[in-house]
């Protein structure tokens, strides 16, 4: 009696929150619906600012979006910023300069564009964040990106399958975590959802993680730089791998990453017919790190079709720019320190060597000729 009371009040409160969320938020899309409506927007200006070119996936995030946003007719100023906060705020100033009608961001760093934004919001102009959330802004309208907790999920998956834990095996196993970039916003997204994972496997004991180096604050690699990411890997090999003791597995949370972990594996003697290379995952796909999956080098990525999250981005920016409400998914979990922004989520898939001939080539992300 008393504990269907207690389930019901509890239901109660949980259903009046849910309700009082999504009646928040539903308010906020609209209104920033309507507040976007412009006519006369066809053919008008559209500003794109991509992280980098140093990592291949930007270069096709950028190409795909920019191509989509021009077959619909607008014109795209589309930005690389090489990583350096400062260019990209420059770039993003220079885009409301010219006119920009619409703003679709992938930041350096999530807390550097506030001012930016200000700016942005100053001449009505709306911003869609793309891939990565912008934080502390109230002037983000949309975000499109993937399930991020659910990419660090299946890294960890993935992980665990390398190591044969899914059937069975109980170790322990040595591994060693590495994190993203601590000002990008979906680094902590992966992370969590990795240990959601991991974290059981090293109460109970399966996985050790035997350099102690457990919290994300010190596995998370700044700029996820490929380099940063070697020499680390080096540093925790010598100090902690001597004699006998070997890694099993690494968490890597991107493929730039997990060259440079491999690299520092290789040059302490790891990958030969007696050694062969710990588990390593990785994320986006990225053309070298599929063929070293093919060459039984990385393990696994985590693939993010690139194509399809430049047609959500695209739909999204062609709805506000038109005045209509784009289509969301999530309006919960990005929460930006300012506001929780409507969201779009795609599904990320883990590739290993058994699938990425069905998956990457079956799916013209690569052709069979590319991989070879
Ligand atoms: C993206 C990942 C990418 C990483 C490094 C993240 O924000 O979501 O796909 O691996 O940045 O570029």
């Amino acid at each position: 009696m008393r504990l269907g009371r207690i389930g019901g009040v509890v239901t109660a409160i949980a259903l009046a929150a849910t309700m009082t969320a999504c009646g928040s938020s539903q308010k906020t899309v609209d209104a920033e619906a309507s507040s976007g409506a412009a006519d006369g927007n066809a053919g008008a200006l559209v500003g794109v600012t991509m992280p980098t070119k140093s990592s291949e996936r930007w270069i096709h995030d950028g190409d795909n979006v920019k191509k989509q946003l021009e077959a619909l007719g607008y014109q795209v100023d589309l930005q690389y910023a090489e990583n350096d906060i400062p260019t990209q705020a420059n770039q993003i100033e220079n885009q409301i300069t010219k006119g920009a009608k619409l703003l679709i961001v992938a930041s350096i760093d999530g807390t550097a564009l506030t001012s930016q934004l200000q700016q942005a919001a100053d001449n009505s102009i709306p911003v869609i964040a793309y891939d990565r959330l912008i934080r502390n802004s109230p002037n983000v309208d949309y975000y499109a990106t993937f399930d991020n907790f659910k990419v660090g999920v299946q890294q960890a998956t993935s992980l665990l399958q390398g190591l044969g834990v899914d059937k069975g095996e109980k170790g322990p196993f040595n591994v060693e975590l590495f994190g993203g970039s601590p000002d990008d916003n979906n680094a902590t997204f992966f992370w969590n959802g990795a240990m959601s994972i991991l974290q059981p496997k090293i109460d109970d004991g399966t996985l050790v993680v035997k350099s102690g180096q457990t919290d994300f604050k010190t596995a998370a690699i700044l700029r996820w730089d490929p380099a940063t990411a070697q020499r680390r890997m080096e540093d925790i090999l010598t100090k902690t791998y001597t004699g006998d003791t070997k890694v099993d597995g690494v968490l890597s949370p991107y493929d730039g990453l997990s060259i440079g972990i491999l690299s520092a594996l290789k040059s302490s003697g790891y990958g030969t017919s007696g050694q062969p290379y710990p588990v390593v995952t990785g994320q986006d796909a990225e053309l070298a790190s599929v063929k070293s999956i093919i060459a039984d080098e990385q393990y696994s990525t985590i693939f993010k079709d690139t194509r399809k999250l430049a047609e959500t981005t695209v739909k999204m920016a062609d709805a506000v720019l038109k005045g209509q409400k784009p289509e969301v998914n999530n309006e919960k979990d990005y929460d930006n320190g300012n506001k929780v922004v409507p969201s779009y989520l795609l599904d990320p898939v883990i590739v290993d060597k058994t699938n990425y001939e069905e998956i990457i080539i079956g799916g013209d992300y690569y052709t069979e000729d590319q991989l070879k």
